[in-house]
């Protein structure tokens, strides 16, 4: 099923190759165990920023390793790779090579390799590199521990494998960092567009069971969580098996979650067009906790570049998808992911990018210059659209966007929004910071005591990136008198 040589070749096995039995170097040098640190580099998208959460979570239970942001401070250093961006590799080794020296001045640090690029790479990471002790994959990250120890003994270890649900049943609890927090409910995808590497880093699509996700969501509430995210990379094809059969999709996950103790907000990102099913439009009429916003990623409105991005919509699909969604939903507020100069676009496809942006009206967008990622179908295509044109191309389409979003902030002006609270601002400590349904930061004079708790706030003022506001409403002993 892989396109990179090798990879399933590697899937299914965990190897620690080296000398093994003396105890770990590391865990006798002289600092006392529980001062020992950690250290993480993520990129990528907020799965990597999840699984760098977890893994600091798990190394904490397992070695009483203590995260720090310094990484001449840490005794195992890990980065968290995203293949999804340009030159991840490259990156990735400009990044360990400046560990070697921190590793060749303290010999009992530690060096791992995580994420997507690890997945593609494998071994060959440690033959460029041989400093780096663990190669580990975004399904194989709770068996760190293990490779750890094995590494502290001398061996290097390698373990990209895809042991599906096993991951998620290793991790320890989760702990609440604040009023909102990501829950992992399905990982993979069995999409296969033809510019991506996901299915071939992170494997084909599968779900966790609804009764976990259900146990994670209530356990955050209890620990102060109001607002969820679920997370996947195809989060709408979620399908998890209920513990007295039957399975469970994202609709009825969103229903049972709304009901749960202390949640008052529920998001989900991010949602393929072609999962976006009747029943979760249902949910949107139905359920006030799901957010009046939405990432639905089109890639392109031209169904010629869709099919050779192997999307499996046309962009009236999506368009219809939308309005359906407005019929329930007026004030829904939209982002979306486009990629721009994809191999063959010509002007009139790129046109048909900005008549769709103009009848749809998008408030933020993720948005780029197509660039080839080794082992992708596409990767292989002719690619004559010059540099300079597609770099066109995405200014106007970003000034669009931009606009739009501009419109939609200034519109909001005098309105009354519903705030989650989350910490003070970082500007002035005297107010407080939280974001709206659309996810807009919203600054006004508040109590710290309000952090956690949702407020009405009505909007004074749009600025670039943020806006103003001033209490309506909110729990009496939080008001700043
Ligand atoms: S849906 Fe397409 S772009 Fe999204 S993760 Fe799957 S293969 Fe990649």
């Amino acid at each position: 099923m892989c396109l990179f040589t090798g990879l399933s070749a590697r899937a299914g096995h965990w190897h620690a190759a080296g000398q093994a039995g003396s105890l770990p170097g590391w865990i006798h040098a002289d600092a006392p165990l529980m001062s020992r640190k950690l250290y993480i580099r993520t990129f990528g998208c907020q799965m990597n920023e999840y699984d760098s959460s977890r893994t600091a979570d798990l190394l904490a239970r397992s070695h009483g390793l203590q995260r720090t942001h310094d990484p001449a401070q840490a005794d195992v250093l890990l980065v968290n790779t995203c293949s999804v961006r340009e030159k991840a590799a490259e990156k990735l080794f400009s990044e360990i090579g400046r560990w070697k020296e921190l590793k060749s001045a303290r010999p009992g640090v530690l060096i791992g390799v995580g994420g997507c690029v690890a997945s593609q790479e494998g071994a060959a990471i440690q033959a460029r590199a041989p400093y780096v002790d663990m190669v580990y994959g975004p399904q194989t990250l709770h068996r760190l521990p293990q490779m750890l120890d094995a590494a502290g003994r001398g061996a290097r270890a390698v373990d990209v494998s895809f042991p599906e649900i096993e991951k998620f049943d290793r991790l320890p609890e989760p702990r609440a960092e604040g009023p909102t927090a990501f829950v992992s409910i399905m990982e993979g995808c069995s999409k296969y567009c033809s510019f991506c590497v996901v299915p071939y880093t992170r494997g084909e699509e599968f779900s966790r069971p609804f009764d976990d996700v259900i146990a994670e969501v209530a356990e955050l509430a209890a620990q102060g969580v109001r607002e969820i995210t679920f997370l996947g990379q195809n989060v709408n094809a979620y399908r998890g098996a209920m513990h007295g059969g039957g399975v469970c999709d994202l609709a009825e996950l969103i229903r049972f979650t709304a009901e749960v103790d202390g949640i008052g907000r529920i998001r989900f990102t991010t949602s393929h067009p072609r999962e976006f099913s009747d029943a979760l439009i249902e949910a949107y009429a139905e359920v006030p906790a799901l957010v009046s916003h939405l990432h639905l990623p089109v890639q392109s409105g031209s169904d010629r570049i869709l099919a050779r991005m192997k999307r499996g919509y046309r962009a009236q699909d999506y368009i219809e998808r939308i309005r359906r969604l407005r019929e329930v939903r007026a004030d829904i507020s939209l982002s979306s992911d486009f990629i721009v100069g994809f191999p063959g676009e010509s002007d009139a496809d790129f046109e048909a990018s900005m008549r769709l942006i103009d009848e749809v009206g998008f408030d933020n967008s993720f948005s780029f210059v197509y660039s080839p990622r080794p082992g992708t179908p596409a990767a292989a295509y002719a690619d004559e659209v010059p540099f300079v044109r597609k770099k066109a191309r995405l200014a106007r389409l970003q000034a669009r966007i931009a606009e739009q979003a501009a419109a939609l902030s200034a519109a909001m002006v005098g309105s009354v929004q519903r705030v989650l609270v989350e910490k003070p601002s970082r500007k002035d400590p005297r107010q407080m910071s939280g974001r709206t349904e659309n996810n807009r930061v919203v600054n006004f004079d508040a109590a710290p005591a309000l952090g956690g708790q949702f407020a009405d706030v009505r909007i004074i003022e749009a600025l670039p990136n943020s806006l103003r506001g001033v209490l309506v409403d909110a729990p009496a002993a939080a008001r700043r008198m």
